[in-house]
């Protein structure tokens, strides 16, 4: 079959590599290179050239089994990298840091000073947290219970879910402080109780750019700075229209947003547009800069990863320092990635900055993602849809390979059953 895919990021990406093994595949991107790299950074030091992924994305084992998959299948390296943490106010000391060993390829977390009384609540409660935790999402189950109501009752101290567990999960999901508590309680719990603890996080040794280049590989075409602007449905297939051009498929996998999605989909598509409406997003902010007065403000107290919550801004700012995160710039001046910057970098030490948007998991978006389910097992379906915002779990690389794969097996049995019955 002649098959479509509609954006270029790693659900995109994936579910193209899958079904260029059966059919002959188009990429279309928006972004002049597919959209999972577009915004990461070439820089410039002493006369060479270091990669650097914008957004920084990190994963491990327990919680990505399907993208860890794909990796291998496609031979992208990982290497564990270090992310210890340290916690602090705007303005103020650090109040709370972990470590974080590397020892005989295991990943060890351990208290760091300064050891002051918060510190020794926040970890007193986090032991207590994971002791909880599995027998807690046993009676959760399949309940919607959101976060900040479980925490209600879980009589856990508030140095721990406003001071660590809710500024963190601000931190991964790339959301409000708000929206965390609106996650449904067993989502998170579960991300942090797939082995996260001894078994670390891991980043793509080459990069973002290597992890594009083997996704697309296969492909037939790959089409970069076409943006989509319709998708109608013909008499046995699927019209795609961008400016200047417009093409006919037998299938289509939309890979964007859900709110990027909805904007192209014909009237025709009128229960898949109601939806996609259900997915709601959250800006978020992306700067690569060397200002340290965004790291905490001693040096001796620099994490790869520094949080810094304020009263007056619902989301945590998260500075990486990027030499500890990536060993190509183990040996630079200080480099940093800041995601949502409270305070903002001097404008001479900013190096790229770029805007994403992160979908909300809460009730509205699993409604939606059990639509689109229905949807999807109807018969002689054209159009198909995936992406991090479908879930299972937190919006990450992980949920948007599964859809990706979701998709892929579901057309390639429509393709098997409509062959058996010719
Ligand atoms: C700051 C930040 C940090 C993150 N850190 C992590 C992390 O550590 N680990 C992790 O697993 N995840 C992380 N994520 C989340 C992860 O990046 C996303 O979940 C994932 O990239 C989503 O992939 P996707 O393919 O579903 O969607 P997208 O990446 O949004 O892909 C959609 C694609 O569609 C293209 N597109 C849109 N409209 C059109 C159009 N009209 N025509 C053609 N193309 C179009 C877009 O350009 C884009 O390439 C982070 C995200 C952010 C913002």
């Amino acid at each position: 079959m002649e098959v479509a895919v509609v954006g270029g990021g790693i659900a995109g990406l994936s579910a193209a590599w899958r079904l260029s093994a059966h059919h002959r595949v188009t990429l279309l991107e928006r972004h002049a290179v597919a959209g999972m790299d577009a915004h990461s950074l070439d820089l410039e030091h002493d006369g060479r050239t270091t990669r650097i992924d914008v957004p920084l994305r990190v994963i491990y084992e327990g919680y990505y089994p399907t993208l860890i998959g794909l990796y291998q299948a496609v031979g992208v390296e990982l290497e564990r990298t270090n992310y210890a943490g340290s916690f602090s106010e705007l303005d103020g000391p650090v109040y709370y840091r972990y470590a974080n060993l590397i020892v005989g390829g295991r990943s060890v977390p351990l208290p760091a000073l300064p050891l002051g009384r918060a510190s020794l609540r926040i970890n007193r409660d986090l032991l207590r947290f994971f002791r909880m935790a599995p027998r807690a999402l046993e009676t959760l189950g399949e309940s919607e219970e959101p976060l900040g109501s479980w925490l209600g009752r879980a009589f856990l101290g508030t140095e721990f879910t406003e001071g660590f567990l809710i500024p963190t999960f601000a931190t991964v999901c790339t959301c409000s402080s708000a929206s965390v508590r609106s996650y449904p309680a067993r989502v998170i719990l579960e991300y942090l109780t797939r082995g996260l603890t001894f078994g670390g996080v891991r980043r793509v040794v080459m990069g973002t750019r290597e992890v594009v280049k083997r996704l697309t590989a296969p492909l037939a075409e790959v089409r970069c700075g076409v943006q989509v602007r319709s998708i109608r449905p013909d008499a046995d297939g699927v019209s795609i229209a961008w400016q200047g051009g417009e093409q006919r498929f037998d299938q289509v996998v939309v890979a964007t947003q859900a709110n990027q999605a909805s904007g192209m989909l014909d009237a025709a598509y009128r229960r898949e547009r109601d939806a996609l409406a259900r997915f709601a997003y959250e800006p978020s902010e992306v700067t690569v800069h060397t200002d340290a007065r965004l790291a905490p403000r001693e040096r001796r107290h620099w994490a790869p990863v520094n949080l810094v919550v304020s009263r007056e801004h619902d989301k945590p700012m998260a500075t990486i320092w990027m030499n500890r995160v990536q060993p190509s710039l183990r040996r630079l001046a200080p480099v940093f990635q800041t995601w949502n910057p409270i305070i903002a970098p001097h404008p001479d030490t900013v190096k790229a900055h770029a805007l994403f948007e992160r979908p909300l998991v809460n009730a509205a978006s699993l409604v939606g993602a059990r639509e689109m389910s229905l949807l999807h097992a109807q018969p002689d379906r054209r159009i198909w849809f995936c992406g991090s915002y479908l879930g299972p779990g937190i919006p990450l690389l992980e949920s948007a390979t599964a859809t990706a794969a979701r998709v892929v097996a579901a057309i390639d049995r429509q393709s098997v059953a409509s062959a058996n019955a010719a």
